[in-house]
């Protein structure tokens, strides 16, 4: 049978619960655990598609299509794995499952209530994903922190889940914060022990907590936690802030938190194999040269926007020996001529363009392209960035500038034969939400002899998309004879994937979002070639 593992949150948000669950994830997967995770977000979106990366960060996308919280993309690259839909669960999601049960009359005619209703639902998606999962551990998040009125229903089924399943195969772990209190410079427990007391009338005894601090945590802190939490000492981990978010399953395993997960949960004898988080550590560690990366986008600024751009520059850094220094740049900016602006992208060893959607900024991404073009400033187009450098470059050499794309000619200032990128119906799907999207894995086949075909070292490959609009082939030819390689096509729909300028010592862009494969020991092979041009 399947062991499950909840995570929950304590004192305040922010405490990277994530990361907690994707370094216990991958500290299990290395311990020979077949690992499974998922989301439960208390919030009543049905999913984060249509939320805001200024409020929620980027929408990490599952090779089924799921458009998904960011959390995700920390399992997947720290465990190694593939999610799917099943892994995100949101409170607009079950409701609405259930409502629709009720309008088909379902229920027959009964008193739906959260109890046992809607806590039934939350049950069924943690075990139905446990199971399309086949995992030996079920590592589940929930969204929040304990308190709020909202995470109710989900710590109600989870508590329900321990008394049907037995203690030896329902763990509970819970994430607080000590505080620190810079007048008496001392970190204090009273928090904690008050979240745990909030867990505790609702039922459920944590079995570990991990304290997060931002300054040493002394024995004392985590005896008191102990005793007054009652949860036994060496099961009270301290959390310290670290360097690097992969420091954090090493840091962890110090405390030989799989042992002592596996002692309650009766996995046996476990033991990880850390070699390659070491390895990793090392490399991170090392007394390295700055290299400085461009990220020409919209959201300057907020790393969670572009959450699995930034891991994967930094990754391949870290590979390659170089320090990543990320250098935000505002393509609105960049447009208004800002002189500051672009002094600072011309420091820049090697520019990004980041996915994105609508016309703000985009003329000042086109000025971008159009200077790593002629500087022969490494670039890396990912979906809006390829869409980017395709205009720039179809706009020089046609010496036809109201070349553009159908999304950005929003007052149809142009005609329909200058739209290089436009909307193929029938070739986007029709997402959970109503809206088309090609979303989700496609395959890719390679050109043999291009640059991206030497970075993959193979012909065919999966990557995933999330974008609505396609390169239009009439334009491939006069491009292609122009100096420029349509290296990548899904072949099924006979679209273009990956575009490059052959003169040029890395000008490269993919319509799909590499940036969602990339793995702390494994950097991503577009990233990795984009790094080596700009070192
Ligand atoms: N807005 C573009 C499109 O829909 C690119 C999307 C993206 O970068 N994810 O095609």
């Amino acid at each position: 049978m399947c062991k499950y593992i909840f995570v929950t949150g304590g004192v305040c948000s922010s405490l990277g619960k994530g990361i907690a669950v994707a370094s216990i994830g991958a500290l299990l997967k290395a311990s020979g655990q077949k690992v499974f995770t998922q989301k439960l977000d208390p919030y009543l979106n049905v999913d984060p598609g249509t939320m805001s990366p200024f409020q929620h960060g980027e929408v990490f996308v599952t090779d089924d299509g799921g458009e998904t919280d960011l959390d995700l993309g920390h399992y997947e690259r720290f465990i190694d794995t593939s999610l799917s839909k099943l892994s995100s669960v949101t409170t607009g999601k079950v409701y609405g499952e259930v409502l629709d049960k009720e309008r088909q009359g379902d229920f027959l005619g009964r008193t739906i209530q959260i109890i046992p209703h809607i806590t039934n639902a939350i049950k069924n998606k943690i075990t139905e994903a446990a199971k399309k999962g086949k995992c030996d551990i079920m590592m589940v998040e929930i969204g929040g922190t304990v308190g709020d009125i909202e995470g109710l229903p989900y710590l109600e089924a989870i508590r329900q889940m321990r008394y049907e399943y037995g203690p030896e195969n329902v763990f509970f772990i819970h994430l607080t914060l000590l505080p620190y209190l810079a007048a008496s410079k001392e970190l204090k427990t009273k928090p904690t022990q008050a979240s745990v007391r909030e867990l505790r009338s609702i039922g459920i005894q944590p079995d570990m907590i991990l304290a997060r601090a931002d300054h040493p945590i002394k024995k004392e802190h985590l005896k008191k936690i102990a005793l007054f939490c009652d949860v036994d000492e060496k099961y009270v981990i301290p959390a310290q802030t670290v360097g690097s978010i992969y420091e954090v399953p090493l840091n962890l395993q110090q405390y030989k938190i799989t042992e002592l997960i596996a002692k309650k949960l009766h996995l046996g004898r476990i033991k990880p194999d850390i070699k390659e988080w070491e390895s990793v550590d090392k490399k991170i560690k090392a007394k390295k040269k700055p290299l400085r990366i461009a990220l020409v986008g919209k959201y300057t600024g907020l790393d969670d926007a572009y959450l699995s751009v930034i891991e994967s520059i930094k990754i391949a850094c870290y590979h390659a020996n170089r320090d990543p220094k990320i250098i935000w740049i505002s393509s609105e900016k960049l447009e208004e001529n800002d002189s500051k602006t672009w002094d600072q992208l011309k420091k820049a060893d090697g520019m990004v363009v980041p996915g994105g959607f609508g016309v703000r900024g985009v003329e000042g991404k086109i000025m971008a392209a159009k200077y790593a073009r002629e500087n022969k400033i490494p670039y890396l187009g990912l979906c809006l960035g390829m869409q980017i450098m395709t205009i720039e470059f179809a706009r020089h050499v046609l010496k036809n500038n109201k070349i553009t794309s159908e999304e950005f000619d929003e007052k149809g200032k142009t005609t329909k034969d200058n739209y290089i990128i436009h909307f193929l119906p029938g070739q986007s799907i029709t997402s959970d939400k109503g809206g088309t999207l090609r979303l989700g894995q496609y395959p890719c086949r390679l050109k043999k002899a291009s640059r991206v075909g030497k970075l993959y070292g193979k012909s065919l490959i999966h990557e995933r998309h999330r974008h609505r609009y396609e390169v239009n082939n009439k334009f491939i030819k006069p491009l292609e004879k122009s100096g420029m390689t349509f290296s990548g096509i899904y072949p099924k729909g006979n679209l273009v994937e990956i575009a490059e300028i052959n003169d040029h010592p890395f000008m490269i862009g993919s319509q799909f979002h590499p940036e969602f494969k990339s793995r702390p020991n494994k950097p991503h092979p577009l990233f990795k070639g984009f790094i080596q041009a700009a070192k």
